[in-house]
């Protein structure tokens, strides 16, 4: 196996490409992880959440990290960790060409919608108006790749 850099194309190629990510966050120094549904444009992660304790810690801390990964094999793997920070879109004036630019972008994820949107204990927090929806606005990243020498 090799393993080598991913330029900035092709780590945008990887992250475009993606559904799924790991969000990670902190608080008073403990990390917390968490897989996403995630859309991106620009230079923006766009994904949706309910309330909750990730929602919580970014707005607290709204340094996060990001993973996306593409594992073909064991010995041939593409990913790509991206620096950024936390922005709530919140449903007021001042964000609506946002809201709806996660919304377009979304949409293109098959029931994005869904696992953001449940909760273990069914209640008051599954109502469609606590719902939210933000981006993590893309500071830096880095993309790393492997590749099987031993084929062809
Ligand atoms: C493929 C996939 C896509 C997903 N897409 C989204 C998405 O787009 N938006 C979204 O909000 N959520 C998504 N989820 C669910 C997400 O991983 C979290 O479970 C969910 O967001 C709740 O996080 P929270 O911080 O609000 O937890 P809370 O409901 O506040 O609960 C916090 C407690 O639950 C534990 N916990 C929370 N989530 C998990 C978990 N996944 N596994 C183990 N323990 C957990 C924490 O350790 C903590 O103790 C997705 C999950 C998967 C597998």
């Amino acid at each position: 196996m090799i393993v080598k850099d991913l330029s900035r194309a092709e780590c945008l190629e990887l992250v475009a490409a993606s559904h799924t990510a790991r969000l990670a966050c902190s608080l008073d120094g403990q990390p917390y992880v968490v897989p996403i549904t995630v859309a991106f444009d620009d230079s923006f992660l766009y994904s949706f959440s309910m309330p909750g304790q990730k929602v919580d810690w970014m707005r607290a801390n709204p340094k996060v990290c990001v993973l996306i990964e593409d594992h073909r094999q064991r010995s041939e793997w593409r990913s790509v960790v991206v620096y950024g920070t936390f922005e709530e879109l919140p449903d007021k004036i001042g964000f609506k060409r946002e809201r709806d630019r996660a919304w377009e972008m979304l949409q293109q994820r098959a029931n994005w919608w869904e696992p953001g949107g449940l909760k273990p204990v069914p209640g008051p927090m599954v109502s469609a108006s606590t719902h939210l929806f933000y981006r993590i606005a893309i500071d830096r990243m880095t993309g790393r790749q492997a590749v099987d020498d031993q084929r062809g």
